[in-house]
């Protein structure tokens, strides 16, 4: 699968870049990587409008707005987005 998405994802602090890997937790227990879901949760759909850099893969620490790791076109960001907003949010959680 190609991307034609022209995209850079990194920590707006620390310019640290996502691994792929499952640094993330949810509230629920779930852990996993979350841009691959554009902060959603794939197990309780819950939208995380924040991300933390996570320091043990190398990041460092901080929480940042899940857009702002997103650096490129905005026009690539809004279609990310939308595409993301695709996704059945059926839970609201406060
Ligand atoms: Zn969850
Ligand atoms: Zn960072």
């Amino acid at each position: 699968m190609t991307n034609d998405l022209f995209l850079a994802i990194y920590c707006p602090h620390c310019h640290w870049e996502p691994d792929g890997g499952a640094h993330w937790q949810c509230t629920c227990g779930c852990v996993w990587n979350t841009f691959a879901t554009a902060a959603v949760c794939p197990r309780c759909q819950r939208r995380w409008r924040d991300t933390d850099c996570p320091p043990r893969p190398g990041g460092c620490g901080a929480t940042s707005p899940h857009l702002d790791w997103y650096h490129g076109l905005d026009e690539a960001v809004a279609e990310l987005m939308e595409t993301a907003l695709a996704v059945p949010a059926n839970v609201c959680c406060s």
